[in-house]
């Protein structure tokens, strides 16, 4: 094999994978149930459309600066000033080819050969690989008590001498748990104490329940001069349902922000100008398709936590944000991948080993999607593992026989 260290070393994305592999069985026909999607299936918010094709329609669609165009990085500051009461400036602001991308590039930036970067379990599936990538070693943080909330001895206790970053997402991906407000407090002293970078994904920041209010960071921060290693990310991807426009932004320090732009300019150049523009309007337009997406998002997860924990067994908690649900399935089968691929075999139903994201037992389970799906997908998986289930299901026309309890 001629590959490279690193190419050999990095593996596909799961997720990416299972949406390929639903599309195929739905290509041919097959009554899948997708469970383990990551976006919403809310529509683009229209000022992002009109904002969009009003570029589109001049037909000139040009390279655009590496860091982002400046209406764009204006909407991101007008954003930071109202969602987190903080004042930065365009040199603060590096817009991206989607939160991956700029967490990606932050990597990059910081990173030296060997460099450690720690971040919590469960943990979103990326961080190994894109760390690695950046050629640091990842190290994860397990919560001792076995919850899906790290103690800051949890983490603590697996920073040393070559931690470069820690990596915190809350609303968590995949257990939608959000830390509580005293953790990130504790973290973002820690890391000022410790100077090293701290990277605050986000991404589900305003996607949460149950009249909880975003956890704004840098109320936390001592540090909020041009020094500070604090960066936060964040994207249009889930809260305006624009996964497929791929724009995420950071914020951090001028120097930081100025060697990610150095990084990006000779890896992608700027983000497409029309996504860019897209953006814009997002970020500017009318924004009740937020609160939308987030009551939509809080009715499916009441119904599926619901539906989940009737099946006898299964350990469920209730996720806080997001759009997942990170359910112990381990009283019918330790292995999560062999869990995943029987349920996807037998009843077409596609979740997320749990293993993926570091907690072997668990599967990850989606509320993004319709009721219906969420509904049937609860109940195909209930009469594919409980014995007390009926012995017979239909997928549509087809009949099911279960012979395997
Ligand atoms: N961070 C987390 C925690 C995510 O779940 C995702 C998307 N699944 C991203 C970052 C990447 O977002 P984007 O699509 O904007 O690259």
């Amino acid at each position: 094999m001629s590959l490279s260290q690193l190419a050999q070393s990095i593996s596909e994305s799961p997720t990416l994978k299972l949406n390929e592999t639903a599309a195929l069985l739905r290509d041919r026909g097959e009554p899948v149930i997708h469970l383990g999607g990551g976006e919403p299936k809310s529509r683009t918010p229209i000022d992002a459309i009109i904002s969009c094709a009003s570029l589109l329609n001049t037909g000139e669609v040009r390279y655009t600066p590496a860091d982002g165009i400046p209406a764009l990085k204006k909407a991101v500051i007008r954003y930071t000033e109202e969602h987190y009461a903080r004042q930065v400036r365009p040199e603060n602001v590096i817009v991206s080819s989607g939160a991956k991308q700029a967490i990606m590039v932050a990597l990059y930036a910081i990173l030296d050969p060997h460099d450690e970067v720690v971040f919590p379990a469960p943990y979103w599936v990326s961080y190994p690989e894109m760390v690695k990538l950046a050629g640091g070693v990842p190290v994860v943080a397990k919560p001792q008590d076995g919850s899906f909330t790290p103690t800051m001895d949890d983490i603590a206790q697996v920073v040393g001498p070559s931690t470069k970053a820690i990596i915190i997402n809350s609303p968590n991906n995949p257990s939608g748990v959000m830390y509580p407000e005293s953790l990130i407090a504790e973290i973002v002293a820690f890391c000022e104490k410790k100077d090293i970078w701290l990277l605050m994904d986000d991404t589900y920041n305003r996607l949460v329940f149950d009249g909880r209010k975003p956890v704004n960071c840098y109320e936390y921060a001592g540090d909020l001069s041009d020094s500070s290693k604090l960066v936060v990310i964040n994207c249009v991807s889930k809260m305006y349902a624009m996964t497929g426009f791929r724009i995420g932004w950071a914020i951090g320090n001028r120097d930081l922000v100025r060697a990610m732009t150095n990084i990006q300019s000779q890896q992608t150049s700027g983000p497409a100008a029309p996504s860019q523009w897209a953006a814009v309007g997002a970020l500017n337009g009318i924004q009740n398709s937020i609160e939308a997406l987030r009551a939509t998002l809080e009715n499916n997860r009441n119904v599926l936590v619901s539906r989940l924990s009737a099946i006898p067994g299964v350990k469920v908690a209730k996720p806080d944000g997001t759009f997942y649900t990170f359910p112990d399935f381990s009283a019918y089968e330790k292995s999560s991948q062999k869990l995943a691929q029987f349920l996807l075999d037998k009843v077409r139903v596609v979740t997320v080993p749990g293993k993926e994201f570091g907690m072997e037992g668990h599967l990850r389970v989606s509320f993004c999607g319709t009721l219906r799906e969420i509904k049937e997908g609860v109940e195909r998986i209930q009469w594919a593992l409980d014995p007390n289930a009926p012995s017979e299901l239909y997928l549509g026309t087809r009949r099911l026989v279960r012979d395997w309890l």
